[in-house]
């Protein structure tokens, strides 16, 4: 009998539904997606970023792994990648066609809703973080242009020069986009977009996203990275969402907003669906991760419909870390307590099933 007992449990155990707790936190980084070619990429280039993405994927799951709150997280993993000057955020962000950065973020909080953004900002070094005083010290959620930089500045925020912001690499892109008479996407090939979600242990979702939006862009332009419903989204009963891609289009589907509405009406049913002979089934995870990356999947191939690509991340109360992308590639990274920890760049990459074991 005890050696049926103890076979039963063997058995039990090795299910993956019994391999592991659900992860107690999650996070998923972004830094663009794009039509990225393996073979264009040296492996010092590859290397390089790859370096960067794991040390802001790292600082966030410290974080989150030492019990601290998801919005430390994210604001920790984006500002090291705004730092980076391989990223199209803060230093190493685009030109604008009159030779400027300008540059957007925004900000969310999935317990209360609380979001701050920004566009258009030239002096301020983490875009990030005045989003975030914007959400937690201002009325408002979105300051624009030298409003925001006064805001900045009446928050102790230092004011930075052009030329930190500036790359050679960025005003080379500029440069011929301008004598070829190039779009932004035939010169940089890429987004550079960075972003982060996370889910904490206390079980709170966060989203943030930063970028210098797209070489050559004029006309005080501003994409969907800090819009809250386009390019960000946080919200405890659904999920947190960042985004990189062409931003029109992602303005026009309301991506991060689109993905966490029908998440929360999939949770609203109870995650039931019907088999063909119309009996309800409660899912198991692995069936609820597969909704999870439809309905990111879906969410974007709406964006494709319409003409634009990219990408998002997200994490879920039940700890998904998922990706979906449109394009070739894309930067990005995730890490959960339950021991997954990857970068990646260019399609199907990853190594671990992102199937939280509940
Ligand atoms: N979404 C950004 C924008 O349109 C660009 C990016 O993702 O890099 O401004």
């Amino acid at each position: 009998m005890k050696k049926l007992l103890a076979l039963m449990a063997l058995v039990l155990m090795s299910h993956p539904a019994f391999a592991e707790e659900a992860p107690k936190w999650s996070i998923a980084i972004h830094g663009g997606a794009g039509t990225l070619d393996p073979k264009a990429m040296t492996p010092e280039k590859r290397a390089a970023y790859e370096a960067d993405l794991q040390r802001a994927l790292d600082a966030g799951s410290k974080i989150l792994a030492e019990g601290g709150a998801a919005m430390d997280a994210i604001k920790a993993a984006i500002v090291i990648m705004e730092d980076s000057p391989l990223f199209n955020a803060g230093k190493g962000a685009v030109f604008t066609w009159d030779g400027t950065n300008e540059l957007d973020a925004s900000i969310m909080d999935g317990r209360d809703r609380s979001a701050g953004a920004v566009a258009g900002v030239k002096t301020v070094k983490n875009p990030i973080l005045l989003a975030d005083t914007v959400r937690t010290q201002s009325e408002h959620v979105f300051l624009v242009g030298k409003g925001a930089e006064e805001f900045a500045v009446s928050k102790g925020f230092a004011v930075m020069p052009p030329e930190y912001f500036a790359t050679p690499a960025r005003l080379e892109a500029l440069e011929r986009l301008k004598a070829e008479k190039l779009s932004a996407l035939d010169v940089d090939h890429k987004f550079g977009t960075v972003g982060a979600v996370a889910l904490d242990q206390q079980g709170n979702l966060a989203a943030g996203t930063s970028t210098g939006g797209m070489t050559g862009k004029r006309w005080g332009r501003v994409g969907d990275a800090p819009m809250i419903g386009a390019g960000t989204y946080a919200d405890n009963r659904s999920c947190a969402v960042s985004a990189t891609g062409w931003g029109e289009y992602f303005i026009r589907v309301g991506v991060a907003h689109e993905i966490c509405a029908r998440l929360k009406a999939v949770r609203a049913l109870n995650w039931l669906s019907f088999d063909t002979k119309g009996a309800a089934v409660t899912p198991d995870a692995e069936e609820k991760t597969a909704t999870v990356q439809e309905i990111a999947d879906a969410v974007m191939a709406d964006v494709a419909d319409l003409g634009g690509d990219g990408g998002v991340i997200l994490v879920t109360p039940e700890g998904h870390a998922i990706f979906s992308f449109n394009t070739t590639g894309m930067y990005r990274g995730r890490a959960t307590s339950a021991g997954v920890n990857e970068v990646a760049i260019f399609g199907g990459e990853e190594k671990a099933s992102s199937t939280p074991d509940h």
